[in-house]
């Protein structure tokens, strides 16, 4: 198979290097890649609907886009009523999330799951770290995601959200969801995390025995840290010390860790996090969302690894990139700044992603060959020293179109691959059922 008249995005050490030409893969791998002269009759005349070839036309060809905080639950909870109060992010949690994970059962998790999917592939995304949450249908409900993720030929890093918030029983569950998962799953792409809700749903006799777990199997853990005031606050209140703090007390941060969020850290905080190595994940849209603040980029060290997720908005974390550029320019961060911040995330990613798969593509000869062909096509020179130029203002406003993983092609000129109208039925019928039952529910 082959990608033809692509501007292909190689990485070179901390560099991303555009060179023009095609790109054959053969047997999951890249097996040649040929420069060529960008000749616009030829790029734009050939034929596109050769078998076997996919004539980019001179778009631009990336490594495929990673979600590093996202919630699969989350994709059905569209159009509810919400009773309650939604006028802090508490009330948001108590009368939304925390409402709808609580009557989410296997045929809905499962639906959620597949939606979620297809967006993932529409938004080139084929690697997601997934934060799954479903107190009453703990059991198997990571295989059930980790299945459809099988099936729609993507690869993700699942955890189950430990917390005490139901109750010391389903706390239980929840850490047993994640010890039979991580225990259990054979698939090679598909990795665990331990998963924690958040510093303040989980005491410390909790800590405690979760601790044992992550700290006798060598452990990433996946949590919200510092989300809303309230975790610090309360954090402070209850225990005298920062949710950060907490943790590493318990000795549950290491640099397999993912800290979602991060808004309201402090200096002391992200010494405690640099020290550990672990990785902060922004999710603006969600921030926004929540009035919850705004990250205040300037404060955090260069070490830390800085990571972007969507926290299950939705399944574009081009889009949270792309905030996250403005965001920074917003908080009076030069242009060169701000460009240098978006560079940094995006050698982060690779860092970060290659400690769960190492083999993690860097569109060499011979990596494997995921990759992502945007829908953009360069109107001026196109090289090294201005990729992010055209990352920033072109590629990250732009839809993908196409999506290839592992050498299988998942989407094809806007086209996905795998049977959209019986994803798309279920997802209706489940969404139905649990519309239905969230509104039963007072
Ligand atoms: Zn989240």
């Amino acid at each position: 198979m082959k990608i033809t008249n692509a501007w292909i995005c190689r990485i070179n050490k901390n560099n991303v290097e555009p060179i023009f030409g095609d790109l054959t893969f053969t047997d999951g791998k890249i097996s040649s890649i040929e420069e060529k002269s960008f000749e616009p009759k030829n790029v734009f005349a050939e034929n596109f609907n050769e078998k076997d070839i996919i004539n980019a036309g001179g778009r631009v060809v990336t490594i495929p886009n990673i979600n590093f905080h996202d919630h699969f639950y989350s994709r059905l909870a569209k159009g509810l009523t919400i009773k309650g109060e939604t006028d802090n992010f508490h009330n948001i949690l108590k009368n939304l999330w925390w409402k709808l994970d609580l009557i989410l059962d296997e045929e809905m998790i499962k639906a959620s799951s597949q939606m979620a999917a297809l967006e993932s592939i529409r938004n080139g995304v084929t690697y997601i770290f997934d934060h799954h949450s479903s107190p009453q249908s703990a059991n198997g409900s990571l295989k059930i995601i980790s299945d459809i993720l099988s099936e729609a030929g993507l690869r993700g890093v699942l955890c189950f959200e430990s917390t005490d918030r139901n109750g010391k029983e389903f706390t239980k569950q929840g850490l047993n969801e994640n010890i039979d998962f991580l225990q259990n799953q054979t698939d090679e792409n598909i990795k665990g995390l331990f998963g924690l809700h958040a510093s303040f749903t989980v005491d410390d006799e909790s800590l405690k025995t979760l601790s044992e777990f992550v700290n006798n199997n060598d452990l990433g853990i996946h949590v919200h840290l510092c989300e809303d005031k309230v975790d610090r606050d309360f954090s402070l209140k209850q225990f005298n010390k920062s949710p950060a703090d907490r943790f590493i007390d318990f000795k549950m941060l290491n640099d397999k860790s993912i800290l979602a969020h991060g808004i309201h850290l402090v200096e002391n905080d992200f010494r405690l996090i640099e020290k550990a190595g672990s990785a902060i994940v922004y999710n603006p849209d969600s921030n926004l969302n929540n009035a919850v603040g705004l990250a205040d980029f300037s404060h955090v060290p260069d070490s830390i690894p800085i990571l972007a997720g969507t926290d299950g908005m939705n399944s574009n974390p081009a889009r949270s990139l792309k905030q996250l550029f403005l965001i920074s320019r917003h908080r009076g961060m030069s242009f060169d700044e701000s460009f240098k911040f978006i560079n940094k995330i995006y050698f982060d990613q690779i860092n970060f992603v290659k400690k769960y798969f190492p083999d993690f593509t860097l569109l060499n000869t011979n990596d494997r060959a995921d990759l992502i062909i945007w829908d953009y096509i360069p109107p001026t020179i196109f090289n090294s020293e201005n990729f992010f130029g055209h990352y920033v203002y072109g590629i990250l406003d732009r839809p993908v179109h196409s999506v290839i993983q592992n050498g299988k092609v998942l989407m094809k000129n806007f086209q996905i691959t795998i049977d959209e109208t019986c994803y798309n039925a279920k997802i209706v019928e489940q969404g139905k059922r649990l519309y239905e039952k969230f509104n039963s529910i007072s």
